[in-house]
């Protein structure tokens, strides 16, 4: 059985004996979605009120020592079930969805999220998952359990960056309202190579510990992957702080589908805000050209 159909059956299974995932899964069906359009790329706004606990969670030290980790097999509640993937990782079926067939792909042993040496995890779930995205999220760029060690994934249909920067060659994307670089290619170790450079190099100008503050978001399709790495400046923008916005973007956001948990948020938002949001929290111009040309130097 390939493992798309085995995670069909899982999400068959889950929904039979999990209410929290069929309320998550209707909760998806109910998501208002408006589209913005802003210079040549499109963002999809999407209204997903189940999403407000990700948004606002408390990701400092100190908040995170004092919670159960909810991605520790033992606070699971007793009827989600998961599947297993290689060696370290278990595949479960996000009950809070943002697209459909939302799933957490959660380490096995408790322990902090940090990509180096798990990029390969990454490839080889997305070339098993063709069809859908597999994303990380840093501990400080949105990743509400900075603790233990995930990724996630999900259908990819309505992800606008795909099409965007199809038949794009180059490593950055020009003019793009938030810089991402793009690696792209058929040979595994090559591009692991390439992330680790390229996360290295931001390490020099982000200087950030453990890793730099990074997104990261895989697909892949007829042999080939296609990884977008968006370096970040900030975690949440200023809006957020102040409570006028209560919107904290990761990876999916940064791929199109901008997620607002709150109703008077849907309404208000604007196209020009969320460029605004995307240009505060990413890498600024200058620092992801020098890293750019570094990179692009060696390749
Ligand atoms: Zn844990």
């Amino acid at each position: 059985m390939t493992m798309i159909r085995e995670i069909e059956e899982l999400f068959k299974q889950q929904v039979r004996v999990w209410p929290q995932l069929v309320k998550g899964i209707e909760g998806l069906t109910q998501a208002k979605t408006r589209r913005v359009r802003i210079d040549w790329f499109d963002i999809f706004i999407r209204h997903i009120p189940h999403r407000v606990g990700s948004t606002t969670a408390a990701v400092d030290r100190k908040s995170i020592a004092k919670r159960p980790c909810f991605l520790c097999a033992e606070n699971l509640p007793p009827e989600e079930e998961g599947m297993r993937f290689g060696e370290d990782f278990t595949i479960y079926c996000n009950p809070f969805p943002i697209v459909d067939h939302h799933l957490t792909i959660v380490h096995r042993e408790h322990g902090l999220q940090h990509i180096a040496s798990r990029f390969g995890n990454m490839l080889d779930l997305a070339a098993a998952l063709p069809g859908y995205f597999v994303t990380y999220n840093g501990p400080e760029c949105g990743a509400s359990a900075p603790d233990h060690m995930h990724f996630q994934a999900g259908l990819r249909g309505l992800l606008p960056i795909e099409q965007e920067t199809a038949g794009l060659t180059g490593i950055t994307v020009p003019n793009y309202g938030r810089n991402v670089f793009l690696l792209r290619g058929r040979d595994r170790a090559v591009l692991i190579h390439r992330m680790d450079r390229a996360i290295e190099l931001l390490a020099g100008t982000i200087g950030k510990r453990p890793e730099p503050m990074i997104n990261i978001a895989v697909f892949y399709e007829r042999g080939t992957w296609a990884a977008y790495l968006f370096p970040r400046k900030k975690h949440r923008p200023e809006v957020f702080h102040r409570g006028e916005l209560t919107v904290s973007p990761a990876s999916i956001d940064l791929c199109g589908i901008f997620v607002v948990p709150l109703a008077q948020d849907f309404e208000r938002i604007t196209g020009d805000a969320i460029a605004a949001i995307f240009r505060e929290i990413t890498l600024p111009d200058d620092q992801f050209r020098e890293v750019a040309e570094r990179l692009e130097s060696e390749l």
